[in-house]
C-alpha cells in the first residue's frame, strides 16, 4: 500500500503517513497491528552540524583577535599592525559567517553590510596611514559599487520579469563607473592629464549591456539566446 499524497511504502498497521501525516485509508484492508516499516527514532540532521561550525568559527575568530591584540600589546605597548589584522579577521566574519546564523539570509540587506564593512575597515586604514585617499577615492568608490550593486541584487530578486534589462543596465551602470573610479583616482593620486584607461571597460560593458537590452527587446533574438543558452 502507498501514500496517496506522498506516494511512500506504507504497512498495513499504518493509521497515518509516518511522512506527510495524510490519514490512510484503504477500504478492502482491516489494519492490523503489525509494526512499522519505519524507524519511529529521530537521527540528528545536518543542521546540528553546521551550528557547532559556526560557534567554533566565531570562538576561533574571537580568539585570533585576543591573542593578536595582545602580542601587539606586549611588543609595542599599543595597538599597531593588529589592527589591521583584527579589521580583516572582521571583515570576514562579517562577509562570510554572519549570513549563515540567519535561516534565510537576506542578500538586500547583507550586500550592503558587506560594504559598509569594507569601507570602515579602508577609513581605519587611511586614518591609520595617513593615507588621504578614504574621502576622495574609496568613500565614492566602494559607496557607489555598493549602491548599484545592492540595486541589481533587489531588482533581481523582487522583479518579476525584464531581468535582462537590469543585467543590461547594470553592465552599462558599471562602465560609466569605471569613468567616475579613474577621475577619483587622478584627483586623488594627482596622476595629472586624464589617460583614458576607463574607457576600454567602459565600451565593452556598454557594449554587453545593450546587446542584452536588445535581446531583451527583441524576440527572435530572445529565442535563440534561450534555446542556446537554457535560460
Ligand atoms: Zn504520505
Amino acid at each position: 500500500m502507498y501514500c496517496i499524497k506522498c506516494g511512500v511504502k506504507l504497512a498495513d498497521s499504518e493509521k497515518t503517513c509516518p511522512l506527510c501525516n495524510t490519514t490512510v485509508f484503504h477500504p478492502d484492508l482491516i489494519q492490523g497491528e503489525g509494526e512499522s516499516v519505519f524507524p519511529s527514532k529521530k537521527y540528528p540532521t545536518a543542521k546540528d552540524n553546521t551550528y557547532l561550525v559556526q560557534m567554533f568559527l566565531s570562538f576561533a575568530i574571537a580568539l585570533a583577535i585576543i591573542i593578536v591584540l595582545l602580542c601587539d600589546w606586549r611588543i609595542f605597548g599599543t595597538v599597531t599592525w593588529s589592527g589591521y589584522v583584527i579589521g580583516a579577521l572582521v571583515l570576514g566574519y562579517v562577509s562570510v559567517i554572519l549570513p549563515s546564523w540567519f535561516k534565510r539570509a537576506n542578500s538586500v540587506i547583507f550586500v550592503p553590510i558587506d560594504f559598509c564593512a569594507v569601507g570602515v575597515y579602508l577609513l581605519y586604514i587611511s586614518l591609520h596611514t595617513n593615507g588621504g585617499w578614504f574621502l576622495s577615492f574609496v568613500f565614492p568608490l566602494v559607496g557607489g559599487l555598493g549602491v548599484l550593486i545592492t540595486a541589481f541584487v533587489a531588482l533581481l530578486k523582487y522583479l518579476k520579469k525584464g531581468k535582462l534589462y537590469v543585467v543590461g543596465g547594470f553592465f552599462i551602470a558599471l562602465g560609466g563607473f569605471m569613468l567616475l573610479i579613474e577621475y577619483m583616482a587622478n584627483i586623488t593620486f594627482e596622476v595629472g592629464k586624464f589617460h583614458g584607461w576607463s574607457l576600454y571597460p567602459l565600451v565593452s560593458l556598454a557594449m554587453l549591456g545593450l546587446f542584452l537590452i536588445f535581446v531583451a527587446i527583441y524576440r527572435p533574438a530572445r529565442e535563440i539566446m534561450e534555446r542556446k543558452f537554457f535560460f
